[in-house]
């Protein structure tokens, strides 16, 4: 064995302990100086003919990881992104960073190179772009003189170096070319003379590339020059292929442990809200955007399997977000958004410069914002195969090919986990429904009020404001159970329902089914006024029902109501209930259809409306 072979083996151990694992990166200078004694150590050729072209059998090692990771470094972040993420899961900055150290690397050994080759000219290294059927120039390093033409592209049949496309092809090795026209990569003509350069394969023996030096002497170049390039070429590919291999292992193990901190997040709540909320924060952590929606699929009851499927946003975020607020859709709304909640499949769409088409998010009547270039929508589901998504996420972007497929994968992986605790949060919250909510009408049931009433009234003591209490019942209404049967009743009791919760501030006031046919409603923030006034409304909401009972006329049916207003100093709420209880029955006392007020200070029941 002679000394260069000994001398680029250990070039060769001293690079792969060097990338293994990506962290034992100083010995590269170590390789690199083997490599170049090596080199020197050569054999010298005599004569510069174009020798026989040996194939090469055996240029990289197998890894086990297949196949070679190209970058994608067209997303550069820029720092006046809407939304940039705080995390360090940065997926294209990871990218930029090795493709830059890749690059350097690179440079590195053509510097070195072009130290030790004799009388060369220009040493270049050609990578592929998108496919390997097109190469650009990734690195050179050349005369000070030439001009490299560094936007060339070199595809099958282009010019000289083209001919390294060919499977056959292992190297050219030219000693006597006329002129530097055919090689396509100056934009001057240097009159090249001598040209050695070999391809760059990678473990599936595909053309990655190439590696190219050439001279302005005849003959400048040995077969054993082509041979030390297919060994550097072969060192360039393990480094390039040993480094994104790298940041990939490391990005998803960021990714993963990420993820893992969400899971244990996700099983800590019960809350739908809070299940919103955990998915916001992790895409503002983890994934940039300018537009953020999340889309919630409404839950439907057996009753209306007949309607179409709604839906609503619940959270929104970033450039002209605040139209989507709380917006409803149907399944007829054809926007992209909605179409991947309904289909439950990955909606990703590209706005070309050049396009200046809209495609509604949500729906036509939305505001048409063309900046955006880059939308991509992932259902959230905890059944892949379902037919309609839980939830959407939807993220938009001004920067085109914003989304890599890293930050693709990324939210799917996160969507699974997301649709399962949703799913978990949305069984748990029912139940608790079904346990403090009445069947019948949906309101809360007596044991929740005593509750929630409580609840209130320490907020109240907090920022000293009245609570109302309005006790009401309704009218002679067995009668109308004997006349028209219990369940004509049952509808009365749920059009009263509605009509209270109508004349009501819906997120803000409390009521409850408090008794069969008594309702309970807790006025939170009122004046004496207010409280009359609303439970005055109340009154002649009833009153303004109609139920059909398929006679000539309709039903209608009046309340009483009892009136209590808890002033901060008063701190009983069962008493306040007992109150307006009282004066509930004061009012059926006085006639019925009518609102009495209790006031502690007299305990005079004082008739404040008196129905016609
Ligand atoms: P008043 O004006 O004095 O209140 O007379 P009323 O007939 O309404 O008397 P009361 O309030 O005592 O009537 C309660 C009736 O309400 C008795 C019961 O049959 C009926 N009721 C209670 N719960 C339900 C229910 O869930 N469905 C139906 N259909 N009727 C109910
Ligand atoms: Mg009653
Ligand atoms: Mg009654």
């Amino acid at each position: 064995m002679i000394v260069s072979n000994v001398l680029f083996i250990v070039a060769g151990l001293l690079l792969g302990l060097a990338f293994q694992g990506g962290m034992l990166l100083f010995l590269i200078p170590v390789a690199g100086v083997a490599a170049a004694l090596g080199y020197m150590n050569l054999p010298r050729v005599p004569g510069g003919k174009t020798a026989p072209i040996p194939v090469i059998t055996r240029v990289a090692q197998a890894t086990g990881i297949s196949p070679a990771v190209t970058p994608d470094i067209r997303n550069f972040i820029k720092d006046d992104e809407y939304n940039e993420p705080t995390s360090t899961l940065r997926v294209n900055q990871f990218w930029a960073r090795t493709n830059a150290d890749v690059n350097k690397a690179t440079n590195d050994v053509l510097q070195g190179l072009k130290r030790i080759i004799p009388n060369a000219y220009s040493l270049i290294v050609f990578s592929p772009l998108t496919n390997f059927k097109e190469w650009s120039i990734r690195e050179y390093c050349s005369d000070p003189n030439a001009q490299v033409a560094t936007d060339v592209r070199i595809t099958e049949n282009s010019g000289l170096i083209s001919q390294l496309f060919r499977p056959e092809v292992n190297r050219l090795l030219e000693g006597d070319l006329m002129g530097g026209k055919s090689l396509l990569y100056y934009i001057d003509n240097p009159m090249i003379k001598s040209l050695v350069a070999v391809p760059m394969l990678d473990r599936e023996k595909n053309r990655i590339g190439a590696i190219v030096v050439d001279s302005l002497y005849p003959n400048a170049f040995s077969s054993a020059t082509a041979q030390a390039l297919t060994y550097i070429a072969s060192t360039l590919y393990t480094l390039s292929f040993k480094s994104f291999a790298s940041t990939k292992n490391y990005i998803a193990q960021q990714q993963f442990s990420v993820l893992y901190g969400y899971q244990h997040k996700f099983f800590q709540t019960m809350s739908v809200k809070d299940i919103f909320r955990q998915i916001f924060q992790y895409v503002k952590e983890n994934i940039p955007y300018d537009r953020m929606l999340i889309l919630a699929l409404d839950k439907q009851n057996p009753e209306d399997s007949h309607k179409e499927r709604e839906g609503r946003v619940v959270c929104c975020d970033g450039i002209d977000s605040e139209q989507f607020a709380s917006k409803k859709f149907t399944l007829s709304d054809k926007g992209l958004a909605v179409l991947a909640l309904f289909k439950n499949r990955p909606v990703a769409r590209d706005f070309g410069s050049g396009m200046n088409q809209y495609v509604p998010r949500i729906d036509d009547k939305e505001k048409r914002n063309m900046d955006f270039r880059q939308l991509f929508v992932m259902p959230v589901s905890s059944d892949k195969n379902a037919t309609l998504a839980e939830l959407a996420i939807c993220l938009e972007s001004r920067t085109p090919n914003r989304y890599s497929e890293h930050e693709m994968e990324l939210l799917k992986a996160f969507a699974g986990v997301a649709g399962f605790a949703y799913v978990r949060a949305c069984q748990f919250e029912q139940g608790k429904d079904l346990a403090s909510r009445d069947g019948l009408t949906g309101l809360i049931n007596h044991r929740t009020l005593h509750e929630s009433l409580r609840t209130e009234k320490i907020r109240a003591n907090r920022q000293q404001y009245n609570i109302g209490v309005l006790m009401m019942d309704i009218d002679h209404f067995k009668s109308v159970n004997d006349t028209y049967g219990h369940p004509i009743g049952d509808v009365v009791i749920k059009g009263i329902a509605g009509a209270i919760s109508g004349e009501i501030r819906k997120e803000i006031d409390i009521v409850a089914r408090y008794g069969g046919e008594e309702f309970v409603v807790g006025l939170i923030d009122t004046t004496p006024e207010g409280m009359i006034e609303t439970a005055e409304r109340i009154r002649q909401a009833v009153m303004k029902l109609e139920f059909d009972v398929h006679q000539a006329s309709p039903l209608r049916v009046t309340v009483s109501i009892g009136a209590f207003l808890v002033k901060p100093e008063f701190h009983d709420m069962k008493k306040a209930v007992n109150n307006a209880d009282q004066a509930l029955y004061k009012a059926k006392e006085s006639g019925r259809n009518q609102v009495i007020q209790y006031t502690d200070l007299t305990a005079e029941h004082v008739v404040v409306e008196k129905g016609a």
